[in-house]
């Protein structure tokens, strides 16, 4: 079984263009200088699941026609990749199941049928479904009563490896300044590993990520940064997973993505919003 992977964002915590900024890629009409905030949609023949919500999330998902996600996995908790996690309770609508309902009854308001949700898994690490919890204590696998919209989720300890729609995932943990992670995702034949954010990945971890298929490794920009590889540290990771194909994400307002194109050796691009790799 094949599958695809599509950015939705590929852009730091701010985005690309900022708020208030005029530098050229700020100001570039290349469509692939408007970043989102990172996110990514996976699918196979079994099904899709988002790889974060970012903000910009249901903007993405309208945009490259996105109508069908059956579960999402988080990296972290920052709120540049789960700010748009509501938005999550319009699959839980599409997956669900129509039912009739008396008219009469409370809350039918004259509808003879209605919509049952179904609720999704969300597979993150015990520290980011914590954090879930804490910023969208609202959020259960229930949803809301008494016509409230919310969410109907069930939050999964991705720790060990698990299935999803079909394709085999492991986490990958990495150092951000903060509980996170990455995943390789499998299907048996081909494996494409997701690092949108960390400083720093150990020895061990390497060792799991070497030879992938695809490799999308987050790189902000060309100076060093506390919590972010920069283009120096990225190209040495990549030097050593030295994976077929690679793609830079999250990346900030510092270089267009031509210019981005001059700097990277062959078998690394940068990666831009809608990006699609069949695998
Ligand atoms: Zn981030
Ligand atoms: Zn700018
Ligand atoms: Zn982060």
């Amino acid at each position: 079984m094949s599958f695809k992977f599509r950015f939705l964002g590929t852009g730091t915590s701010v985005g690309v263009p900022q708020i208030g900024c005029s530098c050229p890629v700020c100001t570039s009409s290349d469509p692939r200088d408007k970043r989102r905030r990172c996110g990514a949609y996976v699918s196979s023949d079994e099904g899709a699941f988002l790889i974060d919500t970012p903000p910009e999330m249901r903007e993405a998902c309208i945009q490259y026609g996105i109508d069908k996600v059956d579960a999402v996995l988080l990296t972290h908790a920052h709120i540049d990749h789960v700010a748009g996690f509501d938005d999550v309770r319009r699959f839980n609508t599409i997956n669900g199941t129509r039912v009739d309902c008396d008219p009469d009854s409370p809350g039918a308001f004259g509808r003879v049928s209605r919509i049952i949700g179904k609720p999704m898994n969300c597979y993150a690490l015990p520290e980011t479904i914590d954090a879930m919890h804490r910023i969208f204590p609202y959020i259960s696998a229930k949803g809301g009563t008494n016509g409230l919209y919310r969410p109907q989720i069930e939050f999964v300890d991705n720790s060990k490896p698990f299935v999803v729609c079909g394709l085999m995932v492991e986490t990958v943990r990495v150092e951000h300044g903060f509980p996170c992670c990455g995943y390789i995702i499998s299907d048996g034949l081909k494996r494409l590993a997701y690092i949108s954010d960390c400083h720093d990945i150990c020895e061990a971890e390497i060792e799991r990520l070497k030879g992938v298929d695809v490799m999308v490794l987050n790189c902000l920009r060309e100076r060093e940064h506390a919590t972010h590889l920069s283009l120096a540290r990225a190209l040495c990771f990549l030097e050593k997973i030295s994976p077929k194909k690679a793609y830079l994400t999250h990346m900030c307002h510092d270089f267009t993505h031509t210019q981005w194109l001059t700097k990277l050796p062959i078998g690394i691009e940068p990666g831009y919003d809608g990006l699609e790799e069949l695998l």
